[in-house]
């Protein structure tokens, strides 16, 4: 079999209503370029039997390629693993449940022809989603450009093209909460954008609950921004500065006998909101030094309890 030209990475966990379908259009779409291509299933740990029925399709077509992840690492990281593992010359990141349709990967590739070496998909319109989950992605895409340095295109998932070039550097950085529409901004390259409408899920419902998309938005911010620990600087500098106001406006009410100030309540409200500020600065150190200690520790990213190579073996 020839090196395929273009890689389709698909994140998987818990997908086995969607993957019949998505395999049909990935390779639909594929094959009308006349080039070898190669489908990434990584399995995210999936409990639904969606890891036998990548088995199924890896039997049915070589071009097919398992992942199997000893347990689940979540999105990021699994985009990550099929990243290490693709080969073609472009390599494209997608969900597996048709929310990207694979259709679109023509569009990407005709940007890459045309020389771009990270061409992103832009979400111009969201189809079948709460105004919750839309509003805050809007939002969040928004504060998060605010506050970085890099510049990352506001509302673009992990869906994109990347070429040979962009993946071989992207797999250089071995970061441990791995943000790739941050890292695939900060690598510099021909940048371009493809506005696309973002389907309704095929089947079955997100797995991303509020509590993983938090966490994806801790990991973009502390990630990309210091904004947060400059928040806790600039917020000392305000409360000394009104501490150094108040000092001579108190000393004076006080010589001239006047009862302004008096009271615990004053007290207490200065001490809790000093507190809080102290409390909330803590929290956000803790944030970041989580990170070096994941660092520092340097486990590995993820496990596989099957890869491409084990499963041509096997078969
Ligand atoms: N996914 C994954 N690991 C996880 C959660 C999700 O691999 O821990 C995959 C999921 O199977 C899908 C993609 O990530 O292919 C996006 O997830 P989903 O569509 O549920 O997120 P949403 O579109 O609702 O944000
Ligand atoms: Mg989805």
């Amino acid at each position: 079999m020839s090196a395929p030209v273009f890689s389709i990475i698909v994140p998987i966990y818990n997908e086995i209503v969607c993957l019949p379908e998505l395999y049909r259009r990935v390779k639909e779409a594929l094959d009308s370029t006349g080039e070898a291509w190669e489908l990434i299933l990584v399995d995210d740990g999936s409990q639904d039997g969606s890891t036998e029925a990548i088995r199924v399709l890896a039997r049915q077509d070589e071009r097919v390629k398992p992942v199997i992840f000893a347990r689940n690492f979540g999105h990021q990281v699994a985009a990550t693993a099929g990243l290490d593992y693709s080969q073609g010359k472009a390599v494209v990141i997608i969900d597996a449940d048709l929310q990207d349709p694979p259709e679109v990967i023509l569009e990407l590739i005709a940007k890459w022809r045309e020389g771009f070496q990270v061409v992103y998909a832009v979400r111009a319109e969201r189809e079948g989603e709460t105004w919750f989950k839309t509003f805050t992605a809007k939002l969040f895409y928004r504060i998060i450009y605010q506050i970085t340095d890099v510049k990352i295109p506001v509302d673009t998932g992990d869906f994109r093209l990347m070429d040979r070039k962009v993946v071989d550097v992207l797999n250089t950085m071995r970061e441990r909460r791995p943000y790739l529409r941050g890292m695939s901004a900060w690598v510099g390259f021909r940048q371009v954008g493809v506005p696309y409408r973002r389907a309704a899920r095929f089947a079955g419902e997100t797995k991303y609950p509020f509590r993983k998309m938090l966490r994806l938005a801790m990991n973009a911010i502390t990630g990309f921004s210091y904004f947060p620990l400059q928040l806790a600087t600039y917020l000392g500098f305000l409360s000394a500065g009104l501490s150094i106001i108040f000092i001579p406006i108190v000393v004076i009410l006080r010589i001239t006998g006047s009862e302004e100030f008096v009271g615990q309540a004053s007290t207490l409200i200065a001490v809790l909101f000093l507190g809080g500020v102290q409390l909330i600065s803590l929290g956000i150190l803790g944030e970041y030094i989580g990170r070096v200690y994941d660092e520092v520790k340097g486990r590995p990213l993820y496990t596989i309890s099957e890869g491409p190579e084990d499963f041509k073996k096997s078969k």
